[in-house]
């Protein structure tokens, strides 16, 4: 007789390429068995997952959490609790957003330790590509970051410089040389610093000023720059947050040349418009900016045909006061409140409004992250396995509330919004973190 530490029952397991009724066992918080039939032994706890989809949970590849130092913005408990809540079971945090950034091993520590006390999923971290921190690329790398972010427009954080191309081309050279990858925002300084001082001088500062000053050639110049640099230093290059179809064809292009590229996109570019960031201000103001309908349908398209990645939050967070835009767009913080709120968006605008395979949801969410980045037992439901499970019920229908989110600062362009799909349970290495709408102190 096998003894389990938890079996969940009767729930129709979700994998990367087919969906079964079955039961998945674990013990150590690992998944030990996966069936069709019921599995017998001794457990020390069972759920009925009667009703419910069993998922791999989310590996949310892009937020920004702000410790250490910016202790009043949203922080790794907060974050990672809100990312619980949304089904996500890991997180890659963006190295920009704390104070010191996370730019050589002696900061990278300090921000590992505190994810270490505070996050309730798995914490991974980036490291940044900044002009003063070639020489610590490869110590980062040796202590574990999951690859490196660079800017190739300004950050928005002062400590945090863009990479110029000087930058980019030798920092490639020396993550190639060590087998790293490096995630990009791409959009063209020149391009966007221009087209922003033409229209604030002529006092255009609407919200379709803002979306005109960051146009999509901006992000198509940016790709193709780094494109290039990535084919001639070899260097694997992940692009991050890509606003439209026609910058996900330049990276599935470069893929057919035979460059090592990945591209992602996020949930808002899935299901908000110019239109939101007109009726919601501050709260839907993001770079690259939200399009308009065609980009979004454009996206959707993309991702029917295998042309995108991964689906990420970009969780930006900023207190409130500091998203309120009053008549000037170009003020205010940019970057949206999204992580609890991606698998909703997946579901609701992906399974329910376009058929969008739930395999493919798994796809873009868990199994390629995992491998995109090495995570080694991650992103699948299968023997051997950590067992980072979620319990999804498909038809579960809710309109977001501000008191409903777990983010330090309770706001999101989501909020009023009607979803359709709700993750009842999430499981994070065979512990359960969340039920319920409730977080479950260890
Ligand atoms: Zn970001």
């Amino acid at each position: 007789m096998q003894n389990y530490d938890l079996i969940i029952r009767n729930g129709q397991i979700v994998t990367k390429d087919s969906i079964f009724q079955g039961e998945i066992a674990v013990k150590d918080g690992k998944i030990v068995e996966v069936s069709t039939n019921t599995i017998s032994g001794n457990t020390k706890e069972e759920i009925d997952a009667n009703g419910l989809h069993i998922m791999p949970g989310v590996i949310d590849t892009h937020v920004h959490f702000n410790e250490p130092g910016r202790d009043h913005w949203e922080g790794l408990e907060t974050g990672s609790k809100s990312l619980a809540a949304g089904g996500a079971t890991a997180f890659f945090d963006m190295p920009l957003n704390s104070t010191p950034p996370v730019i050589n091993k002696k900061t990278l520590e300090a921000k590992s330790k505190l994810g270490e006390e505070k996050a309730i999923v798995n914490p991974y971290y980036w490291g940044g590509l900044v002009p003063q921190n070639i020489n610590d690329l490869k110590d980062l790398h040796e202590n574990g970051v999951i690859g490196f972010k660079a800017f190739m427009s300004p950050s928005g954080i002062e400590d945090f410089d863009n990479a110029d191309d000087e930058t980019l081309y030798k920092g490639m050279t020396e993550i190639a040389s060590f087998g790293s990858i490096l995630a990009v925002h791409a959009e063209s300084t020149v391009i966007c610093a221009q087209l922003q001082e033409e229209k604030i001088q002529a006092g255009k500062t609407s919200a379709r000023d803002f979306v005109e000053s960051r146009p999509i050639i901006s992000e198509i110049e940016a790709v193709r720059r780094v494109i290039s640099y990535a084919e001639a230093t070899g260097c694997k290059l992940h692009v991050v947050h890509a606003s439209s179809k026609k910058v996900t064809d330049l990276i599935n292009d470069a893929k057919k040349r035979g460059v090592d590229a990945s591209v992602e996109t996020c949930a808002h570019y899935l299901s908000l418009t110019v239109k939101d960031l007109e009726e919601k201000g501050g709260l839907a103001k993001c770079a690259p900016p939200l399009r308009d309908q065609e980009e979004v349908d454009g996206l959707w398209d993309a991702l029917a045909n295998d042309e995108i990645d991964i689906i990420a939050s970009d969780h930006s967070p900023a207190p409130k006061e500091m998203k309120t835009v009053t008549d000037n767009y170009f003020e205010g913080w940019g970057g949206i409140s999204g992580a609890q709120s991606t698998l909703n968006v997946l579901l609701t605008e992906g399974y329910h409004k376009r058929n969008f395979p739930l395999e493919k949801i798994v796809q873009v969410t868990a199994t390629n992250p995992a491998k995109r980045f090495g995570l080694e037992g991650k992103g699948a439901l299968e023997t051997g396995y950590d067992a980072d499970i979620i319990l999804v019920d498909l038809n579960e229908t809710f309109e977001l509330q501000e008191e409903d989110l777990f983010y330090r600062h309770q706001h999101s362009p989501y909020v009023g919004k009607t979803f359709k799909g709700n993750v009842k349970t999430t499981i994070v290495n065979g512990k359960t973190v969340f039920h319920h709408g409730e977080i479950i102190n260890s």
